[in-house]
């Protein structure tokens, strides 16, 4: 199987156009997404339907959950927060149920999807720290499992002696007794001081991994979300990429 693997679009329709347009150049059949379709930007109606119709399967993210009410917002940041507040008015009751129905885990041709962890993906832990990521290799049995969440694209492997560590080659081989969780970065709000939107492509049959960074119309989505009377600063962390 080859397919490209999105996450965290967080309402930004302009990354999530510039990147299926770029899967769709390279000829990828399937796309893959990891969740938070929704939540800090200005479009979450068409930003879900975008998604369902050129995606094969979706998992909830926080944000998609905290949208519909399954997650106590009062855990957010306040600009987080209001962003859903202003989400949940402006999206409508066929996008509600749409993302009521999304599963928190799946697997796909050996691959598992995720949103935050595979040890509790409906606590949203984050995995920032190599010790984060090493607790989360006993509790999925494939070779790989794709997560978001974080908005940091990382590689964490570990060997069949129980080694782990970050890899920073990209692209890069998977390696036939290694098992990884690869952070695949966000498409609509990167948070590791590089602006361009994120995404993977998984190559199952070559057994390789490549994390793409894209560039799009940053000043677009920026002026949509002061339009839309939603918190500047989440505008401005579009170009700051944090
Ligand atoms: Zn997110």
């Amino acid at each position: 199987m080859k397919a490209a693997i999105i996450s965290d679009i967080h309402s930004n329709l302009e990354a999530l156009q510039a990147v299926i347009k770029d899967i769709k150049k390279r000829r990828i059949k399937r796309i893959l997404c990891l969740g938070d379709l929704v939540g800090y930007g200005a479009n979450p109606d068409e930003c879900i339907e975008l998604c369902m119709r050129e995606t094969k399967i979706i998992v909830a993210g926080n944000h998609d959950w905290a949208a519909i009410g399954k997650t106590d917002i009062s855990v957010f940041n306040p600009v987080a927060a209001e962003a859903i507040r202003w989400t949940q008015k402006n999206i409508s009751k066929k996008n509600f149920n749409r993302l009521n129905k999304l599963e928190l885990i799946e697997t796909v041709d050996s691959i598992l999807l995720v949103h935050a962890s595979p040890q509790k993906p409906e606590q949203w832990d984050y995995l920032f720290t190599l010790d984060e990521f090493k607790r989360q290799f006993e509790f999925f049995k494939t070779q790989v499992c794709f997560v978001g969440h974080s908005h940091i694209p990382s590689v964490v492997f570990q060997e069949a002696n129980g080694y782990t560590d970050f890899l920073r080659d990209n692209p890069f081989p998977l390696i036939d007794n290694r098992k990884y969780i690869i952070n695949i970065g966000s498409v609509g709000q990167p948070r590791d001081l590089d602006p361009r939107a994120s995404y993977a492509i998984y190559d199952g049959n070559n057994k390789s991994i490549d994390i793409i960074r894209l560039d799009y119309n940053i000043p677009l989505a920026q002026q949509k979300i002061i339009d839309a009377g939603l918190p500047e600063v989440l505008a401005d962390r579009l170009l700051a990429g944090r």
